[in-house]
């Protein structure tokens, strides 16, 4: 089955009972037993497992060419049962510039159970590698990357991974599996804010995970079972209904991604722009080899002046994206990623990964493309 024929119909099955063509939302905790530990079908309580979510896992599971999806409440709830395969004295080797809530979560939860993090930039592979000792257990890259969009070589990074017999996960929210399938090139673990391009209408908050190995699949379903972070039904029929779209919203995203990056990297009073798609960009090659038909709807700049003030006057005049946290809806969004997605990080350790105070980020939206570079020109033009 091709990807665009997988968002339909990947791991579906029409309703036994009444052939309907959407999982129902199966709003229950509990199912019934016809005696002590003999369910009458296949389910005993939602937290193990439901059959909406089931049918939203089975449908990750094919996008992502993996053998087991799980979903969960959140992007960093998926995230947390992969740190709970960890354990004290355990190292892991992370992005530099990766999410700031992953961030957070693993400097000001996981560090203190006595796990160590070493952050670097995952596009120098041999800096990398200087980095893995007995007690690596675990790579996590996040490529394209929030926000500097650099570029991790998946197929290189795996190599190392398996040399030193260490489990490799990939956050794969920007790029998604429409782009970028990190279990085809040799990944263990897929990660997604499911809340983004999944999802992809910014009504729900959700996670997943994704892996081809089965054992590992089981691990971390008992993780999630057991520590309860799991997707409720009804978030899962809007990630599921979101997921069928995912091909021709991505389609439109990258086409107006591109046509933005153009635009602003035309702009005299615009100094760079991040974006995976353009030939300048560092790590431009290796996007074209793992990335397939796109790069994506996530652009970041800067301002020729460096300053702030034109950061905020741009982002408070924007008439069609609006401010906000999150991305990859099909409205487009803007973000001030000092102040908000990486306001976690430490303003020293944003300097020092050149997230800077005139940085903008713009998810791209599926609107009409004229009407998006319309806004952008009339916002620098108040700046
Ligand atoms: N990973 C990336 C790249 C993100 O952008 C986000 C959220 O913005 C997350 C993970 C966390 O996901 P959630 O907000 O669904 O918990």
């Amino acid at each position: 089955m091709k990807f665009n024929t997988k968002t339909i119909h990947g791991g579906q099955h029409h309703e036994k009972v009444t052939g309907s063509i959407m999982p129902p939302v199966f709003m229950t905790s509990t199912f019934a037993q016809t005696s002590p530990g003999k369910p009458v079908g296949e389910y005993g309580y939602s937290r193990s497992a439901n059959p909406t979510r089931n049918a939203l896992e089975d449908a990750l599971a094919s996008i992502e060419n993996g053998t087991r999806g799980l979903a969960f409440a959140s992007g960093l709830a998926a995230t947390d049962s992969v740190m709970k395969l960890l354990k004290p004295g355990d190292e892991v080797i992370a992005m530099d510039d990766l999410y700031g809530g992953s961030y957070r979560m693993f400097t000001q939860i996981y560090q203190n159970f006595g796990i160590k993090f070493h952050f670097v930039d995952m596009t120098d592979l041999k800096k990398l590698e200087s980095l893995v000792n007995s007690n690596t257990k675990l790579v996590w890259a996040e490529t394209p990357s929030n926000p500097l969009m650099k570029i991790a070589d998946i197929a290189e990074i795996s190599k190392i991974s398996k040399k030193h017999n260490i489990l490799f996960a990939v956050d794969n929210t920007f790029a998604t599996p429409y782009l970028q399938k990190p279990l085809d090139l040799g990944a263990d673990i897929v990660m997604h804010s499911a809340t983004k391009y999944l999802g992809g209408h910014s009504d729900v908050i959700a996670g997943a995970l994704i892996v081809k190995d089965k054992e590992l699949g089981k691990k971390l379903h008992f993780t999630q079972f057991a520590t309860g972070g799991t997707l409720g039904p009804m978030d899962s029929f809007l990630v599921l209904r979101g997921i069928k779209t995912l091909h021709l919203r991505m389609q439109r995203h990258c086409e107006n991604g591109i046509k933005v990056a153009d635009f602003l990297e035309a702009h005299t009073l615009v100094k760079r722009v991040y974006y995976p798609g353009l030939k300048n960009h560092p790590n431009h090659e290796t996007a074209k080899k793992q990335m397939i038909g796109g790069f994506g709807g996530m652009v970041s700049f800067t301002f020729a002046s460096g300053k702030l003030k034109d950061a905020v006057l741009f982002l408070e005049n924007l008439k069609v994206f609006t401010l906000a946290e999150s991305l990859g809806g099909v409205e487009s969004l803007a973000n001030h990623p000092t102040t908000m997605a990486h306001a976690s990080l430490p303003a020293e350790k944003r300097a020092d990964i050149g997230i800077t105070d005139d940085m903008v980020r713009l998810s791209v939206g599926v609107e009409d493309i004229d009407d998006l570079l319309q806004d952008l020109e009339q916002a620098l033009s108040l700046c």
